[in-house]
């Protein structure tokens, strides 16, 4: 196998993947110098999520479509394959195990997933597995964010590198809802993905 140095994780709940992801994995990897970066669907995640998430099976799917053109991304089933709820602490320790000691492994989350990043089961232990990529995201103030990485630097002693990231205003909860509503959802997701979801007639 080739050496890698530099390995970007990107975790998230994909349903359904959209550009805004994409592109911040890739700015990402661009930044940071990662040698790829590796998408990995949410198992079965603690945090109540307020509408049933698809199974894990399209959401894998629909990742490996929107991703499949980058040769540097990559799709893992490493939270599919564990059963109960599944934390972020546990992933980082199985991918640090994966990779050893060779290489650099940075967590890559937006803005609204590092403001709540005090909450997660095990922070520290987060924390040291990996260097943290905090990618601005629309809607979530970046003075907001800085006051954060201050607080997680004064209480773990652990710098969170911060990214700036094209600005795309997009959720999964507002393509949902277009789905649902019968609006338009073009030029927000891949159309491979589109078109998996219309197939599947998904989020209707
Ligand atoms: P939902 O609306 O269902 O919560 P989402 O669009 O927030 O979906 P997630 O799967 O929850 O997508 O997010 C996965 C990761 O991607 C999180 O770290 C999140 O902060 C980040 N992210 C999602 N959308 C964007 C975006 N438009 N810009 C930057 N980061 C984003
Ligand atoms: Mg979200």
């Amino acid at each position: 196998m080739e050496k890698l140095n530099r390995v970007g994780i990107m975790g998230g709940t994909f349903d359904p993947i959209h550009f805004g992801h994409l592109i911040t994995a890739e700015e990402a990897r661009i930044n940071f110098k990662l040698d790829r970066v590796v998408f990995v669907p949410a198992g079965n995640p603690p945090h109540k999520k307020d509408y049933k998430v698809s199974d894990v099976e399209h959401r894998y799917l629909m990742t490996a479509l929107a991703t499949n053109s980058n040769p540097h991304f990559e799709v893992s089933r490493i939270e599919i394959e564990r059963s109960g709820y599944t934390y972020t602490v546990d992933t980082l320790r199985q991918f640090a195990d994966i990779y050893g000691r060779d290489t650099s492994l940075f967590f890559i989350s937006g803005a609204d997933a590092v403001l709540d990043i005090l909450t997660w089961k095990d922070v520290k232990d987060v924390l040291s597995y990996c260097n943290f990529i905090a990618a601005t995201r629309p809607g979530y103030p970046v003075d907001r964010l800085k006051k954060k990485l201050a607080e997680i630097k004064e209480l773990y002693g652990k710098d969170v590198y911060l990214l700036e990231v094209t600005a795309m205003a997009i959720s999964s909860t507002e393509i949902r809802r277009r789905i649902r509503e019968g609006l338009s959802i073009k030029y927000l997701i891949p159309e491979s993905v589109e078109a998996y979801i219309i197939k599947n007639g998904l989020y209707r």
